[in-house]
């Protein structure tokens, strides 16, 4: 059993903390945002996650899992401090490190006993070392005997809890080989292969992971767009690339592209490290590019096939950047409906989870209930988050509905040979029917 701190309680911090608490540690979260604690010290989860709230009060009911805005208290005793606290894009596409730099200097000022100080949010390449002397400079000559560990975190929102719980590896960067050691334990009953490399090796994994998925992603969307060109249907073809052993089929899917709070701000702040030290990321960039172009794709889409948008009536399924997940950081859904509104159309959406959160972002978007009420009235349907619960509509119900039968498919999540059959103009992405 390890005291352990978790800074920052977002969809990392949280899911960490409650993590380690299952496995049996004592856990303290910390956030400098109230309301957020004042809700877990509720029972009420500030963030859509699968199994999270049930998780939560069990560790909290069983005294291994606290919450508090008070760091004296969070870093009380504490062995191991994880700093999981947001490291959003600068102006720059830099990754902002404001965040970390407050959580190691309220460490420096309070912790007197030795401590391992852990990075698990993605920070730049060079951070670790940074941190080190962020908390030497503010101790100024008052001795602590600290060590930093990077360690990257993979979850994925909307399995976060399966994910760090039953990880591909676990990736440990340290000067200190003991110290890495002592982070290891934590994840010895996970089972799982635990790398263990340098500070700015372990750095490097998280961004270089990243930025290899959302290549592939871009990659199978630019074929997608020959594909349409040329009569092909992408989704066949990345079945047959797919069952190649040296492809794999993960992370082919063509579509709207992809968003969220972490492929754009890594990509980008990947980039932004490589032109800093005078590389060339002339793969980097263009991945972005393709994403960026995927979102706008949509809109000479529906441009085409309505001949125009101003005052057409247009419904959006799915808000947040992919299912199982509220957020709505850097969605295509995000970007198409200001790409929309922009044009003079009328935007109506459901989103089982991020209602909530589209209120506060679009306060002109019309919020419906079900996928039924975005489709009454309007001149076309497109979906942009592939959530279960639009796998299986009642597309005569919906037909009847609409105004024009337009279906943009931007995940290319329905039978578009049986929609067709069934009156609609149905378009999908990469599929050879473009307009
Ligand atoms: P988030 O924005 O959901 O949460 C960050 C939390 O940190 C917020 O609650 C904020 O109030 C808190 N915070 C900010 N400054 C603080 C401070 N000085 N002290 C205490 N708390 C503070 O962020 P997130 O999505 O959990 O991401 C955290 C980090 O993990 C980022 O670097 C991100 O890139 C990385 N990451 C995220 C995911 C993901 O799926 N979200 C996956 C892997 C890695």
């Amino acid at each position: 059993m390890t005291k352990i701190c978790v800074i920052g309680t977002g969809y990392v911090g949280l899911v960490t903390g409650s993590c380690f608490a299952d496995l049996g540690n004592t856990v303290a979260c910390l956030d400098v945002d109230d309301t957020r604690i004042s809700k877990l010290k509720n029972g009420v989860m500030p963030i859509y996650e699968p199994g999270l709230e049930q998780l939560v009060s069990q560790n909290v009911r069983a005294g291994r899992l606290s919450f508090t805005t008070e760091y004296s208290e969070a870093l009380k005793e504490t062995e191991i401090a994880f700093i999981a606290v947001g490291t959003p894009s600068g102006s720059d596409g830099e990754a902002d490190l404001q965040y970390v730099r407050s959580a190691a200097e309220s460490i420096a000022d309070l912790v007197d006993d030795p401590i391992i100080i852990v990075n698990k949010s993605t920070v730049p390449v060079g951070t670790g070392d940074w941190v080190a002397d962020v908390v030497r400079k503010r101790r100024g000559g008052k001795a602590l005997e600290f060590h930093v560990v990077s360690n990257p975190e993979f979850l994925r929102e909307g399995s976060a809890i399966n994910d760090f719980m039953n990880p591909d590896r676990v990736v440990l960067g340290s000067t200190e080989r003991e110290a890495a050691n002592k982070v290891a334990q934590l994840y010895l009953t996970l089972r799982c292969p635990i790398v263990i490399t340098d500070l700015r090796t372990a750095e490097m994994i998280k961004y270089a992971s990243n930025a290899f998925l959302a290549t592939r992603i871009s990659f199978i969307n630019e074929i997608g767009n020959i594909c349409e060109e040329l009569g092909a249907d992408v989704c066949e073809v990345a079945r047959g690339m797919g069952l190649d052993k040296r492809i794999g089929p993960s992370f082919l899917d063509a579509g709207l592209g992809w968003g969220g709070s972490c492929f754009p701000k890594d990509v980008k702040a990947l980039a932004h490290m490589a032109v800093l030290h005078g590389t060339q990321p002339q793969l980097l960039q263009a991945v972005m590019e393709i994403n960026r172009n995927q979102r706008r794709r949509v809109i000479v889409k529906l441009r085409k096939a309505l001949g125009g948008l101003n005052d057409r009536e247009i419904g959006i399924l799915g808000l947040a950047f992919k299912p199982n997940t509220d957020d709505m950081r850097e969605a295509p859904a995000v970007e198409v409906i200001h790409l929309l509104q922009n044009e003079g159309a009328h935007v109506k959406a459901y989103d089982p989870q991020a209602m909530e959160n589209a209120g506060q972002m679009f306060p002109r978007l019309t919020l419906c209930s079900n996928p039924y009420e975005v489709a009454d009235g309007v001149d076309a349907l497109v979906l942009t988050t592939e959530w279960n619960e639009f796998k299986q509509l009642d597309f005569d119900r919906i037909r009847g509905l609409m105004r024009q039968p337009v279906i943009i498919d931007g995940r290319n999540l329905w039978d578009g040979e049986r929609l067709r059959a069934q009156g609609f103009n149905y378009y999908g992405i990469g599929r050879g029917n473009h307009l």
